[in-house]
């Protein structure tokens, strides 16, 4: 079918709630996927940081085909044997004791808020049950995760929103510490803002936010959602800043692109969770935990991913801040934790999309539209980032 009847057809059935860019995408091997026209793509948007070894990675497209062929999907009536694996290898590697799945980040969050609510009313009272989140923050889109999420822009229209959410300013232990009071539950954060423009905390930061919990009793919950998997260089954002939360969520790279979502905890935390006070239909199902299994052991294997991650990550962020020194007019900062990296721009960065775009490359955007997100797959090479860079140049170059 002709391009243009498949991007008319698209727009006729699918419900529009994304501006797509007009590309249909069919095949991916690595870092590289292709178009129905045959045109490559380097892709340094990595379906947003899911792609984490990449495009149908051999050892998850064996697993997943391996696993169709055994067991696709049951109840979780029953033991399922790839989910146990699945959480035996998420409890070994984090601080967590254990572990419910479900099937994307926003899922995950909701778990994450319905436990720490459930664990402050059986611990504390009733009115326990506020939870303090980050202005800039990005948790999901269901109500409550959209709540959660500290930005009005995707919360408009779909008042009334969840009470008992709070916001402060992301990075001000003050401001956080004033917005605690005897109704407070718990403290979300991202521990590097992903969509609202990669913002990296100071080094005490979640320090600090972790003693203000323990002082007044309060859950840290850590969504990890776009920082686990090994995207900032350890296999845990959280890893970074010497602290551990009560609870994590995971999903995006979980699962090396099938949909998965986790939501770890303490024994002590998860106790607040009994049989039926929750639960998700696929969640945890054969066939996806079959893919986040493989993808967990390939990231960790012999530390050769993370260790790769972060030697490119070095050599990325040398490139694009010598590209800020020539372009220091309109490139107002640089920055990055592993290969979660963003460039921030003195104006809007959709024309440098759309131009990397027509040059081959895939990249995003993220804050307000300003910043470029580049989340490769932790499997990039040095040859990649020079490709980004000579088309990045290039299009900086005709004052875009
Ligand atoms: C993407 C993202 C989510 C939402 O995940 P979905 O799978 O789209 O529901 C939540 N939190 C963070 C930090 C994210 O980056």
């Amino acid at each position: 079918m002709e391009i243009k009847k498949v991007i008319e057809d698209s727009d006729r059935y699918i419900m529009h709630t994304y501006s797509r860019f007009p590309v249909v995408l069919r095949k991916g091997r690595g870092i590289k996927v292709w178009s129905t026209t045959g045109k490559e793509y380097l892709d340094f948007l990595g379906g947003i940081a899911v792609n984490v070894l990449g495009h149908c990675h051999p050892k998850v497209v064996v697993a997943i085909q391996k696993q169709a062929q055994r067991l696709i999907h049951v109840s979780n009536f029953y033991h399922i044997e790839p989910q146990i694996k699945l959480a035996k290898l998420l409890v070994i590697n984090s601080f967590a004791d254990k572990v419910f799945f479900c099937n994307s980040g926003a899922e995950a969050n909701e778990a994450a808020i319905k436990l720490a609510r459930k664990y402050a009313k059986e611990h504390y009272d009733q009115n326990r049950f506020e939870i303090i989140t980050a202005l800039n923050s990005f948790h999901g889109r269901t109500l409550a995760t959209l709540t959660a999420t500290g930005q009005e822009k995707f919360q408009k229209g779909f008042e009334p929103l969840v009470p008992g959410f709070k916001y402060v300013p992301f990075n001000d232990i003050n401001a956080l510490q004033a917005a605690i009071n005897q109704n407070t539950c718990a403290i979300m954060l991202e521990p590097i803002q992903g969509e609202g423009g990669i913002n990296i905390p100071s080094d005490d930061y979640l320090k600090n936010v972790r003693e203000l919990c323990d002082k007044h009793g309060l859950l840290l919950i850590l969504d990890e959602v776009q920082t686990g998997m090994g995207r900032t260089g350890k296999l845990f954002a959280y890893e970074h800043y010497n602290i551990t939360p009560d609870i994590m969520t995971l999903a995006k790279g979980l699962g090396g692109g099938v949909p998965i979502g986790a939501m770890l905890a303490t024994e002590k935390v998860s106790s607040a969770f009994q049989p039926r006070t929750h639960a998700s239909t696929f969640g945890g199902n054969p066939l996806v935990c079959a893919a986040a299994v493989a993808t967990i052991e390939a990231v960790l294997e012999d530390g050769f991913v993370l260790d790769h991650c972060n030697r490119m990550a070095k050599y990325f962020m040398e490139r694009l801040n010598q590209l800020k020194e020539y372009y220091h007019d309109r490139v107002i900062e640089v920055r990055g934790k592993g290969l979660l990296i963003a460039m921030e721009l003195s104006r809007d960065g959709l024309p440098i999309v759309n131009a990397c775009l027509e040059r081959g490359i895939l990249i995003g955007s993220a804050g307000g539209g300003n910043v470029l997100r580049f989340t490769p797959p932790l499997i990039v090479e040095k040859k990649d980032v020079d490709q980004l860079m000579d088309v990045l140049e290039d299009v900086m170059g005709k004052s875009l």
